[in-house]
């Protein structure tokens, strides 16, 4: 199965110039792909600019996240997803932790996800747990969180999901470390058991699960041998193309 690596720029970079710039290296590493896809989020007023080349099969490009409104209207600051697709968008990651933190709801993930799908964007739902307890308590909310995304979702639609799995605790500079490739593997078969229970096997086989959480050139490919990942979610080394190579080299070999 061919792999997706999730380059999550955040609110990076500073100027439009260091954009291009980080594009460009990122295209040339997507150039000797065989096997993995990018799938570059990037700030909203960089997409427009950098998804217009030449369209690649390797080198596809999302949005860190979509309004939760719809249509046009009086909403001032907000993109919905409709402009976000129109801005040269493919992919929407929705429910980051990030955007959690900010009091999204998983009522508002739900809503995002089904403008987002409206919009014939394909979108990258990030779930996780904020704390973990040797009880397995921390299950229940995972287990929450796929199925208020879900809700009123048409198995078809699943086509068009990505899940990551992003315990909290283990994304971005505060992170204290990242999860084990065993502990993802669990992680991934409850998060097919949920989808299975859901919808159905067949569909829950389809959706890739991806590992998310302070992912470097050290720990990817125990994400993606031992821990059977079918992909990756990266922040912070996405933005370093040295340290970004040696992770897709390890996706495709
Ligand atoms: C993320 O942006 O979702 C993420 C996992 O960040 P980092 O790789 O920096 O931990």
């Amino acid at each position: 199965m061919k792999k997706i690596v999730v380059a999550n720029w955040k609110m990076n970079p500073e100027t439009m110039r260091e954009a291009k710039k980080l594009a460009l290296e990122t295209k040339k590493l997507a150039g000797k792909l065989r096997s993995t896809t990018i799938i570059a989020c990037v700030p909203n007023v960089f997409l427009t600019e950098l998804a217009s080349g030449r369209p690649s099969t390797r080198l596809l490009w999302g949005a860190q996240d979509v309004s939760g409104k719809e249509g046009t209207g009086a909403f001032t600051g907000e993109v919905s997803a409709k402009l976000l697709q129109y801005a040269g968008a493919q992919f929407a990651i929705i429910g980051h932790s990030e955007r959690r933190a900010l009091g999204e709801s998983d009522e508002v993930v739900n809503s995002k996800i089904k403008l987002a799908l409206a919009a014939r964007l394909r979108v990258i739902i990030c779930i996780g747990e904020s704390e973990r307890d040797e009880s397995g308590d921390y299950l229940r909310p995972l287990r929450e969180q796929l199925k208020q995304a879900f809700r009123g979702l048409a198995k078809n639609d699943l086509k068009k999901v990505i899940v990551a799995y992003e315990p909290v605790w283990a994304v971005g500079r505060e992170a204290t470390r990242s999860d084990t490739p065993a502990e993802f593997l669990h992680h991934a078969l409850f998060i097919r058991k949920t989808i299975s229970d859901l919808f159905d096997a067949k569909t829950a086989m389809q959706v890739p699960v991806l590992y998310g959480g302070s992912v470097d050139s050290k720990n990817a490919e125990g994400f993606l041998k031992e821990g059977r990942a079918d992909g990756l979610l990266i922040g912070r080394a996405s933005l370093k193309p040295e340290e970004f190579k040696k992770i897709l080299y390890v996706a495709e070999h």
